[in-house]
C-alpha cells in the first residue's frame, strides 16, 4: 500500500494568503482604507516570513501596499512589441507599474503553413 500524499504546506499557505486578501479587497471596497492597509502589510510579513513574498505582491502593491484589485486599484493593459508582447499593471494609487512579458506559442508557425 503506498501512502497518500500530504499537501504541501506551499499550497497550504498560499490558500491562506488568498483567504486574508480577499478579507482585505472587501474591508477596501467598504471604505476601510488604512485597516486594509494595515492588513496588507501583515499579509507581506506572513509571505516573506516563507519565502512567499514573490507571490504576495501578486495580491498586493510593492510599494503602497493596497491590495489588488483589477479595475479599482490596478489597470491592465496588453501591448505588443516585434515578437513579444506585456501585461503592464500600474497602480492607480501611487502609479507603481510592473511589466510581465510573455510570449505566443506557434503563432508566426501557423502562419508560414498557410
Ligand atoms: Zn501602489
Amino acid at each position: 500500500m503506498r501512502r497518500q500524499k500530504l499537501k504541501k504546506p506551499e499550497k497550504l499557505l498560499k490558500t491562506e494568503l488568498q483567504y486574508i486578501y480577499n478579507y482585505t479587497c472587501r474591508l477596501y471596497r467598504e471604505g476601510y482604507i488604512e485597516e486594509a492597509i494595515n492588513l496588507s502589510k501583515n499579509l507581506v510579513k506572513l509571505a516573506f516570513k516563507y519565502k512567499l513574498g514573490s507571490y504576495a505582491f501578486k495580491l498586493v502593491c510593492r510599494k503602497c501596499y493596497v491590495p489588488v484589485i483589477p479595475g479599482l486599484t490596478v489597470t491592465y493593459r496588453v501591448k505588443r512589441r516585434g515578437g513579444k508582447s506585456y501585461i503592464l499593471t500600474r497602480c492607480i494609487n501611487c502609479g507603481y507599474t510592473r511589466k510581465k512579458v510573455f510570449k505566443h506559442k506557434g503563432v508566426e508557425k501557423r502562419a508560414r503553413k498557410k
